[in-house]
């Protein structure tokens, strides 16, 4: 499994906020697409691209653009704080979702909700989960995927606990996971810690 940790001055600058108990919803939301355009950027840095040329005022210019379709899903609801920066980078990315929720008392996950374009064979697919703690959820949701059609699919995480990308290694060794930092732990109720808290209750203030 292939794990890329970004490392980059701006992201740590972003996670101290993110982490931070005092960090209202509103900042929180900010804060977090912040985050995503960086982990965005670093997880598209090898997409394929196809000579093209383009007019300038000037004259006909060499040029290149994105060659295969790009498809972004969120795992909602906490997926939905890393989408719009998603859409920002890959404005020409299609858009699914996976309703997956987690058990408060087992941790485990369940999909109760499913959208997704067609044809993801042919496709790039930019799962986006920000708290990969046991890896049940992500796990879950690229078996999905791959049952769907997915060959290709990246996992955007904002925090991994070691736990998740053990388990993710052990059942979906060939995901690719972006993530900007790897935690001490999970506690006993199954949160990465040091962490940030539950990320879809800050995101929407719940
Ligand atoms: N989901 C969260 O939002 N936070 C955690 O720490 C673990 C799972």
């Amino acid at each position: 499994m292939a794990l890329h940790v970004v490392r980059h001055p701006l992201v740590e600058d972003v996670l101290v906020a993110l982490r931070d108990k005092r960090t209202p919803s509103a900042d929180f939301r900010r804060l977090a697409r912040r985050l995503s355009l960086l982990l965005v950027a670093e997880a598209t840095r090898d997409l394929p691209l196809a000579d093209t040329t383009v007019e300038t005022p000037l004259e006909t210019a060499p040029a290149k653009r994105l060659r295969e379709r790009v498809v972004a899903v969120p795992v909602l609801r906490a997926g939905l704080g890393m989408l719009d920066a998603f859409l920002e980078l890959v404005p020409s990315a299609q858009v699914g979702y996976f309703g997956l929720e987690r058990n408060e008392e087992t941790a485990v996950a369940r999909r109760y909700y499913e959208k997704v374009p067609k044809r993801l064979e042919d496709a790039i697919v930019f799962l986006l989960d920000p708290m990969l703690a046991t890896g049940g959820s992500a796990a879950l949701a690229i078996d999905g995927l791959r049952g769907l059609g997915a060959r290709h699919i990246r996992l955007l995480s904002i925090v991994a606990a070691p736990e998740g990308l053990a388990h993710l290694e052990a059942t979906e060794p060939a995901t690719e996971i972006y993530t900007a930092a790897v935690d001490r732990a999970l506690n006993d109720r199954k949160f990465i810690v040091p962490g940030l808290g539950d990320f879809g209750d800050r995101l929407f203030g719940t």
